[in-house]
């Protein structure tokens, strides 16, 4: 076996889920090397965390370094150009060689993707978003909040949800809840779409019950930082007090660079193995997580197609299939693991409950989705999976 090196490209999710299954499988004469510009990592679902003030920035947010396994370089610098032909990746730190390479780069959020949205509205997508939001909401004691999904893709589909469901609480807590009214605005047809009508019909009514106004299919046209107005593309127009969008998603610019995205902006890959068609002349390529598209063969409506939500429990999925591909490659064996399209994700619904929803996404005719109601076992299991993942437990 001739040694060989693998380039992890980002070290988030399914970076460092990469990292740590290619460690296992490969002796340490074949080098593994991670790059990532920041030398933080934080589990995403902690940003709700943060706007609430239950958490700060310190408590949830880990040495990316530390969370790798031994014998995996890691390399802080800024990727700045991917050649797949020649197997190179340009950094701020020089040139890195390998033999393979695995793109996990995230998915990059853009403020300025709509008119107006950037000066006008609040997130809580990065950590310095919620950390602002949290000063904001600590001085909010009445009026019009609303929560806006411009568009989609976005990573993880139930985090606004989760966040209309956990302000509710937050201000009701606070004995403020009658003084403010919230409400969502979505491009989506409903919550969680891709999950299922019983799924998403079930976080509309918990949404409802808690006196939250829903409106779905709203595709924001511009915002009006100075009257306060968001204008939607049917004409209507919603006045607010505090604007809270989930910005617009698209790939990293050095990916859209390197010509690797489809027309719908997202890397597309074999939705079992995680590799990239390259077609000829180029070194053996996989992309994980955010960045790519995984179409998906179920269908809820015969016309409307599906893809695999973005969220990290897939995007480390991915990263553990593309090291056992790699693995396999560089032994020469034909078989390895594959991409089953199964996975959950979490609802905190406030008072220190939550709802696992376990989904199987390649399921036919359509994908499937479980739940049961909100409970404190369940929120307990989303509080010991932000902590492995904080502490570098992750496969
Ligand atoms: C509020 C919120 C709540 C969420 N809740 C959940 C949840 O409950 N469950 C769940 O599964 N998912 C959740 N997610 C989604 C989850 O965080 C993402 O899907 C996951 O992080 C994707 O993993 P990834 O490895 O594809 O990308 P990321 O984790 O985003 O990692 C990409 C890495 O690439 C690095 N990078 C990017 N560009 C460059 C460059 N040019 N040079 C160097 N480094 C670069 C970044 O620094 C980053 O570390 C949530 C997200 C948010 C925002």
């Amino acid at each position: 076996m001739q040694s060989t090196t693998t380039l992890i490209l980002g070290g988030g999710f399914g970076g460092i889920a990469a990292a740590h299954t290619l460690r296992s499988l490969l002796p340490d004469e074949h080098r593994i090397v991670l790059i990532d510009r920041s030398p933080h990592f934080a589990v995403g679902a902690t940003k709700t965390w943060i706007i609430l003030g239950e958490k700060e920035p310190d408590d949830v947010t880990s040495n990316r370094e530390n969370l790798l396994p031994e014998n995996v370089e890691f390399i802080q610098a800024d990727i700045q150009k991917i050649n797949i032909k020649n197997g190179v990746v340009f950094t701020s730190q020089g040139e890195v060689n390998g033999d393979y390479f695995i793109i996990a780069l995230g998915a990059d959020v853009n403020m300025g993707a709509i008119p107006g949205l950037d000066r006008a509205a609040h997130s809580f997508y990065t950590m310095d978003d919620a950390v602002e939001l949290q000063k904001v909401l600590h001085d909010f004691k009445k009026g019009e909040i609303v929560l806006l999904i411009p568009r989609m893709p976005i990573k993880c589909p139930p985090a606004p949800y989760e966040a209309a469901l956990m302000l509710d609480d937050y201000f009701k807590r606070h004995k403020l809840r009658q003084q403010i009214n919230l409400s969502i605005y979505t491009v989506e047809p409903g919550p969680m779409a891709t999950a299922g009508p019983e799924m998403s019909t079930y976080i509309r009514s918990l949404i409802e019950s808690r006196n939250i106004e829903y409106h779905p299919l709203k595709k924001t046209e511009s915002i009006d930082d100075k009257s306060r107005r968001i204008v939607f593309n049917d004409g209507s127009e919603k006045n607010y007090d505090l604007l809270i969008a989930i910005p617009p998603h698209q790939a990293p610019k050095v990916i859209r660079d390197a010509e690797l995205i489809n027309a719908g902006g997202w890397i597309p890959v074999d939705p079992k193995t995680m590799k990239v068609n390259t077609g000829e002349g180029t070194i053996p390529v996989y992309a994980v997580g955010d960045n790519t598209v995984v179409p998906l063969l179920g269908r809820h409506k015969p016309d409307v197609p599906l893809v695999l939500p973005k969220a990290g429990v897939f995007a480390a999925s991915h990263g553990t299939i593309a090291a056992q591909q790699i693995a396999a490659d560089v032994r020469g064996e034909s078989i390895a693991g594959e991409f089953d399209g199964k996975g959950y994700c979490y609802i905190e619904v406030g008072g220190a409950e939550a709802i696992k929803g376990e989904g199987s996404f390649f399921e036919m005719p359509n994908p499937q989705m479980k739940r049961k109601a909100p409970d404190k076992e369940q929120y307990q299991d989303k509080v010991k999976w932000i902590e492995n993942w904080s502490s570098g437990k992750v496969v």
